[in-house]
C-alpha cells in the first residue's frame, strides 16, 4: 500500500540490523529486474504505520468522507432516497440541539426526541451499506473515534481490513538525509473515496 515518491514503485518491507540487538523495520524501494524500482528511497516502518492509522481513523470521522459518500450515493437510485432521508434527519437533530441550547426543550425531551432519529439514521446507513459497492466504508464511517479507543484490541487482520477500506495507497516522499524523525509531510495518503 506504500509507493515510492521518487519512482512510483511499490515499497517492500525490509528489516535491517542497526546493531546486534535492534532490528529496525523499514520500507524500501528496491531496484533491479525483480522489482523495477529506483532503489533510492527508504523509510522507517513504525512511525509511518502509526501515522497512517491515525490518518485513517481521522478520515472516518471527517466531513470530507461523509460528503464523498453522500455524493456517490446520490448517483444510485437505491441510495439516493436513503441519503436524502439521512440529510433530513441530520437537519432535525441540529434543530433539536438548537432548541435544547435555547432552553426551549429540556434535556429529557431532547434525548427522547433524538433517539428515534439517531436509530433511523443508523438504519439508513446500514441499508445503504447493503446495496452499495462501498458497503464496508459505509459501515465504518463515523466510527473513527470509537475504533481509536480499542484499536490495540483489534486483530491484525481487522486492523488491515479497516485501513484497506479507507486507504487506497500512500505515497512516501523523499526524506532529508540525516533526519532523526519522520517528517509527517513525507506520508501522503490517497483515499479510496
Ligand atoms: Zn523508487
Amino acid at each position: 500500500m506504500l509507493r515510492c515518491g521518487k519512482c512510483g514503485n511499490t515499497l517492500f518491507a525490509a528489516a535491517r540490523s542497526e546493531t546486534k540487538e535492534r532490528r529496525v523495520r523499514r520500507y524500501v524501494c528496491l531496484a533491479g529486474p525483480d522489482h523495477g524500482g529506483c532503489g533510492r528511497l527508504t523509510v522507517v516502518a513504525v512511525p509511518v504505520e502509526d501515522l497512517l492509522v491515525d490518518a485513517v481513523l481521522a478520515r472516518l470521522d471527517s466531513p470530507g468522507l461523509r460528503k464523498a459518500l453522500a455524493g456517490k450515493a446520490k448517483e444510485s437510485p437505491d441510495t439516493a432516497k436513503l441519503t436524502a432521508e439521512i440529510s433530513a434527519d441530520t437537519a432535525r437533530l441540529d434543530e433539536l440541539a438548537g432548541l435544547y441550547a435555547d432552553g426551549a426543550v429540556t434535556a429529557r425531551e431532547w434525548m427522547t426526541a433524538r433517539n428515534p432519529i439517531e436509530e433511523r439514521i443508523q438504519r439508513a446507513h446500514k441499508d445503504i451499506a447493503a446495496v452499495s459497492t462501498d458497503g464496508a466504508l459505509y459501515e465504518l464511517v463515523g466510527t473513527g473515534e470509537s475504533l481509536r479507543g480499542r484499536w490495540d484490541e483489534l486483530s491484525i487482520d481487522r486492523q488491515h481490513a479497516i485501513v484497506k477500506t479507507v486507504l487506497d495507497h500512500a505515497v512516501i516522499a523523499p526524506g532529508t538525509v540525516g533526519a532523526r524523525s519522520l517528517d509527517i509531510n513525507r506520508v501522503q495518503p490517497q483515499w479510496r473515496l
